[in-house]
């Protein structure tokens, strides 16, 4: 086996003008959590390796006019422990507190959980039922991308082999919104997803729902909204029977995967009880 290369970019000029220059032979490293698997299992055998390590200047959390941002760089440990986030959102607080293991929370970045393009993890669903958006730095400048367009498939993401990504932006919701996310873990050795939800609701002073936002991940290849459905709450009360005609459209309207968590029918059920959790959090406020 030929020896990697190890390249520490001090800023992100340099680290794009790295991955210019050596194209398909390289590979981006952020916290490792997951490129420290693949090479250990031979997944990957990039000839360089361009750590992100020594450019702190993406890791951050800053609450600005159109919402909180977050630095790519950012420890998926230091987000779950953020006032700040928790304040903004504790649905998506709670959603860091949920991957994985605090060791590899500690190490794991944000950045690098989405542009793994796992399908299982759990902040894609949440930031998607969030609307977020990203910011990406290529050779030829920055370009924003809806996350609902970021994952393609397994794996699989629209970032070009020379661009990395640098922020993630979440919209504030107004006060009178309320989200909530969801995990079914079907593994105890792991954490996991085998389903996930993420859902956001804003409700009108009379009570009745003026917007609603699912998404399911895990449970597919890629976050999937089904806008159809989500429409049968505006204007109405989230009553038991409207959350549960609400969950059954999504257990109906998506085509599960199967893996060793699960088969397509038992996630076709869990994202019944699932998303009905979520929609009565959402209603009720537990969290
Ligand atoms: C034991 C274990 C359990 C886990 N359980 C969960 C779980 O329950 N829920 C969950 O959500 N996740 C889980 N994960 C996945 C974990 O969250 C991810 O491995 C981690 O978030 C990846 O971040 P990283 O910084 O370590 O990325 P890295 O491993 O450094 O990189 C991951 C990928 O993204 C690329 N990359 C990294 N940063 C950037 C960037 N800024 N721009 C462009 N490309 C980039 C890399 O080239 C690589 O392809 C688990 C992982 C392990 C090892």
């Amino acid at each position: 086996m030929n020896p990697i290369k190890f390249l520490e970019p001090t800023d992100l000029p340099e680290a794009i003008a790295l991955l210019s220059q050596h194209a398909d032979d390289a590979k981006l490293l952020a916290g490792g959590t997951s490129v420290v698997l693949m090479l250990q299992q031979r997944l990957i055998a990039p000839s360089v390796l361009i750590s992100l390590g020594r450019i702190p200047s993406y890791d951050y959390m800053r609450l600005e006019e159109d919402g909180l941002h977050i630095g790519a760089l950012s420890r998926i440990r230091d987000l779950e422990r953020s006032e700040m986030i928790r304040k903004f959102s504790p649905a998506l607080a709670h959603t860091f507190h949920v991957v994985a293991n605090v060791r590899v929370r500690n190490q794991a970045t944000l950045g690098g959980n989405l542009s793994a393009a796992d399908y299982a993890a759990d902040p894609p669903a949440m930031l998607t039922a969030l609307d977020a958006h990203l910011r990406v730095q290529g050779p030829a400048g920055m370009r924003e991308i809806p996350l609902r367009d970021f994952f393609l498939g397994f794996y699989v993401t629209v970032l070009e082999p020379e661009e990395i990504l640098t922020e993630v932006i979440i919209p504030s919701l107004p006060s009178s919104a309320r989200a909530a996310y969801h995990k079914y873990t079907s593994i105890s050795a792991e954490g996991r997803p085998c389903v996930a939800v993420g859902a956001v609701a804003d409700f009108q002073p009379d009570g009745t729902c003026a917007d609603l936002r699912v998404a399911i991940g895990a449970a597919v290849e890629t976050p999937q909204r089904l806008k159809a459905v989500e429409a049968m709450a505006t204007g109405q009360v989230l009553s038991d029977e409207l959350i549960a005609a609400i969950a059954e459209a999504y257990a109906k309207g998506l085509d599960p995967l199967a893996d060793v968590r699960g088969t397509a029918w038992y996630r076709r059920e869990m994202i019944r009880v699932f998303v009905k959790r979520a929609l009565q959090e959402v209603r009720d406020g537990a969290r």
